[in-house]
Formats: C-alpha cells, sequence, structure tokens
C-alpha cells in the first residue's frame, strides 16, 4: 500500500466585520446585523500552502464595498502566520476561492509562491454583471487601484485540479462563476474549505444558499455537492471555526 500525503489545517483569525444577515443566509435574517470573521486557512504538510488571503486594510477596500472592518495587532496575516509558525517566504502555494476583495487582499504578501485562481473567476472578475462589480474592485467599479490579486505570480487553472497530493479544487460556482472549495487530507478525514460557496453552518442547518450569488441554482447544487464529498465543512465567514484566536488548529497532520 502506498502512503497517503496528510495535511494538518489551521484557521488563521484576520480581522472581523459585521454584515447584514441576508448576506450569509439568504432571505433569512434580514436587516440583523451579524458579525462574521476574515479566515485564512494555513495547510501544511509535504510543503506550506495558504487558502485565501483575506482583507488588505492599506487602501481601505472595505470602505469603498460599505462594510465595516476591524483588525488587531495579532490579526495582522504576518503577525497570525507567525504565531502559526510560518514566514509569508516559506508559503508555496496560495489557493484563491474567489476573487471577492476581501478573500484576495494581500498576494503580494506572497511573491514567492505560485497564487492559483479558476480561470472562469477571472474572466468574470475582470468584467462582471453590473451588480457584481464593486466586490471584485474591478476596472468597471471605479475603483482607482489595481486588484490586489493582479501579481506576476498568478496562475490559473480549469476545473477540477489536484494542486498537491491531497490536496484538491473543486468548483463550485453560484456564489460567483468561478468559485472553487478546497479539499484537504488530513489525519482525521478530509475536509472542505469551502469559500463563500458555504459563508456559514446555518447554509446547511437552513438548507439555504449564502445570499450573495450570480446563480442561486447552482449555489445549492454546490453547496449539495461539497455535502456529498465530505461532512467535514469549513464555512468562510463562521465565528465557530475558532476554539483558539488567532490560530484554531482544525485538523492534525
Ligand atoms: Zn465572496
Amino acid at each position: 500500500m502506498t502512503e497517503e500525503a496528510t495535511w494538518s489545517i489551521k484557521a488563521l483569525d484576520t480581522g472581523t466585520s459585521t454584515i447584514e444577515g441576508s448576506i450569509r443566509t439568504y432571505l433569512r435574517h434580514c436587516g440583523e446585523p451579524v458579525s462574521i470573521p476574515r479566515v485564512m486557512w494555513l495547510l501544511e504538510g509535504p510543503t506550506t500552502i495558504v487558502v485565501d488571503t483575506s482583507v488588505d486594510p492599506q487602501l481601505k477596500p472595505y470602505e469603498f464595498f460599505g462594510e465595516s472592518f476591524e483588525r488587531s495587532r495579532e490579526q495582522i496575516p504576518e503577525n497570525a502566520l507567525k504565531a502559526a509558525g510560518v514566514a509569508p517566504k516559506d508559503v508555496e502555494w496560495v489557493i484563491l476561492t474567489h476573487l471577492h476583495w476581501d478573500h484576495c487582499g494581500n498576494c503580494a504578501l506572497f511573491p514567492e509562491a505560485r497564487v492559483v485562481v479558476q480561470e472562469a473567476e477571472l474572466r468574470y472578475a475582470i468584467a462582471p454583471g453590473r451588480s457584481f462589480r464593486v466586490g471584485y474592485l474591478s476596472p468597471g467599479s471605479g475603483w482607482p487601484h489595481l486588484p490586489s490579486y493582479l501579481v506576476p505570480n498568478l496562475t490559473t487553472v480549469r476545473g477540477q485540479h489536484e494542486v498537491v497530493p491531497g490536496v484538491t479544487l473543486l468548483p463550485v460556482p453560484g456564489h460567483t462563476p468561478g468559485s472553487q472549495a478546497v479539499l484537504v487530507r488530513t489525519g482525521s478525514g478530509t475536509y472542505c474549505i469551502t469559500g463563500d460557496a458555504m459563508m456559514t453552518y446555518e447554509n446547511i442547518e437552513l438548507d439555504v444558499p449564502p445570499g450573495y450569488h450570480t446563480d442561486v441554482d447552482a449555489a445549492m447544487d454546490s453547496l449539495d455537492l461539497m455535502r456529498a464529498r465530505t461532512s467535514l465543512l469549513l464555512p468562510s465567514h463562521d465565528h465557530s471555526v475558532f476554539r483558539d484566536r488567532p490560530v484554531t488548529l482544525i485538523a492534525s497532520q
């Protein structure tokens, strides 16, 4: 029997916002303020991988988008990585679940990594539908800077793709056209880092998709697809993934 690569997963708390509840749960919790974390995920195994790069506060994209954002010193991505025992130069791969401003904000921290996104997501991010331009900081949105995912080390993939043994990208469209989840083999089973295809455990408990989506039927299909692959789901914006802050060990290698 061949030995299969396994990975550890750590959740890094890199900031907090308060948003309107139905953004996470379609037509539920309308008008209710809800606190959400901004999560970076760290995978350690044969190499080091970061999934999603959180918010870059320098140019205040949260003000442009119209959301609050708070970050303590320990929640600064470099500091959270350091608390997890990792320096940015150690990171070989950066996987972006999608290109909304709050998931891809610090790509320049990792000039030596390969930054991976679905080709369909990159195409849509450059020229999104009118309702979605601001969320991507796209050229047509009025955002006066380059979006932070446009780095020289950006790489695209198409469809399901094994990045390295034990880490597989799974297309989960609906929230955005090119959203991808990340399936991670650990010592305690295969986890799914969902990106915004699942923002909170309530998406499963209430059986409703995230409220922000380009295709609501595809968003439900993607929830079903992820559930069919594993019960170990890690949503993007749910404080309950954290037991410790800024770093929670989710699964060991
Ligand atoms: Zn998103």
